[in-house]
């Protein structure tokens, strides 16, 4: 069976796995309950900071709260970026809490409601929008309030990005406005009187290659360059997307970020002649916060069927969709899993991690080579900083919740 091949981020000590400067078991007792989710503050500060290492200085730098909204998670990233990225009304309140700069916040997603338009007109944030309707009716609430209206226009590409794990442009898409259709919507933004300020792309998620998001990054700025020509005021921001993927799965290597950097410093030198107005943003969500993140649930019980182990515990699929397989994956792989209190074990058997639902979906872990686990021993999935509590069905079969930490 081919194993991870990623270095560990979390020390061990004493056959433990230490998370937040704590060994595990003391931990899970701090929380005071398994399951929980916990995520590591300095290695978020870390990840920032070997990003803006690898990146030109004047990228800046957003975080797409839709990874992970968890509040104080938020709060602590606010004051590691340079901006954040929201999706709906209620991770613009987040946003808000956590002290950011509005001025610092943009808004994408498709159906945009009346409230959340009017709220983040409020609040002055920057809408990307994504259709003829919400310039509409982002003009009534500038003209009924007398608030203006920021927008950038988000741009579906007329191109996609290659090896990505879900494709959000190019083709028919739910996202942005079609390439073709934005010289007529630019054209109406002015009319309208909007305060038009640039662009913004999102091509795709969870990319390894960096060859592709390069080559993403480039065919983003020519079209952005392309529109411009149209655009009634001259382009102020440039959000080139994200798209940055982690490792997760046997044979996933981490992202080279030699050329990307390389790739956006040309891009920057660029933009300071052709659009000097213009700033470039990234965004990422996942490649921020994933790899600072464990979940952990304890073993309940060792049931060995028909001569294969399966060890029972009181987490699953409903706290963790993602490394159940069911999150948009084709083809069910396993996450990485540790017995966090045997890290030192070297005998290792086959054994699967499942939970306490009744389903087959509910397997954390399919035939991995494991310690040799018992009742309350404490299962670790690593990677789990993204796309983890609020992209998992907590209600399904009605077990307890996970608990958060930042830690
Ligand atoms: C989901 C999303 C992101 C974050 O994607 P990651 O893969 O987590 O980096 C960024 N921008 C937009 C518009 C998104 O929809």
């Amino acid at each position: 069976m081919k194993s991870h091949s990623f270095a560990l981020p979390f020390a061990s000590r004493d056959g433990e796995l230490i998370v937040g400067g704590l060994p595990l078991s003391r931990l899970a007792a701090q929380v005071g309950q398994t399951p929980f989710y916990a995520y590591d503050r300095k290695l978020l500060a870390a990840r920032v900071q070997a990003l803006r290492g690898a990146l030109p200085g004047s990228i800046k730098l957003h975080y797409a709260m839709k990874a992970n909204p968890m509040p104080a998670l938020v709060s602590f990233m606010a004051g590691q970026v340079d901006g954040l990225d929201v999706a709906s009304g209620r991770e613009l309140r987040v946003a808000l809490d956590a002290g950011m700069d509005p001025a610092e916040i943009s808004f994408a997603g498709p159906g945009k409601s009346v409230v959340e338009l009017e709220q983040a007109v409020a609040a002055g944030v920057l809408l990307n929008v994504e259709s003829a309707r919400e310039v509409r009716l982002l003009a009534d609430i500038s003209q009924r309030t007398g608030w203006a209206a920021r927008v950038a226009v988000r741009i579906n590409p007329d191109f996609d990005l290659k090896s990505s794990g879900m494709k959000m442009g190019g083709g028919p898409k739910q996202f942005g406005v079609d390439a073709e259709s934005v010289p007529e919507l630019l054209v109406e933004i002015g009319r309208l009187g909007l305060a038009f300020e640039g662009f913004h792309l999102y091509a795709g998620s969870q990319n390894l290659r960096a060859e592709a998001i390069v080559e993403a990054q480039q065919k983003s700025y020519a079209l952005c360059l392309r529109l411009a020509e149209h655009a009634p005021h001259p382009v102020r921001t440039l959000n080139l997307g994200g798209g940055f993927g982690i490792p997760y799965f046997p044979g996933d290597t981490p992202l080279d970020l030699a050329p990307i950097g390389a790739n956006l410093a040309a891009l920057a030198e660029q933009a300071s002649r052709e659009l000097p107005d213009a700033a470039i943003t990234i965004e990422l969500g996942r490649y921020l916060v994933g790899e600072a993140g464990v979940y952990v649930c304890r073993v309940l019980d060792r049931k060995v069927s028909r001569g294969h182990v399966f060890l029972v515990t009181d987490g699953g699929l409903h706290h963790h969709l993602a490394a159940s397989g069911n999150f948009g994956q084709v083809i069910r792989k396993n996450y990485p899993v540790l017995i966090g209190n045997r890290m030192d074990a070297t005998q290792l058997e086959s054994a699967s991690v499942v939970g306490p639902l009744c389903t087959p979906l509910d397997l954390l872990g399919d035939k991995m080579e494991l310690p040799a686990a018992e009742p309350g021993d404490l299962v670790v999935i690593l990677q789990s900083g993204a796309y983890g509590y609020t992209a998992s069905p907590r209600d399904f079969l009605s077990h307890p919740a996970p608990v958060e930490v930042l830690v």
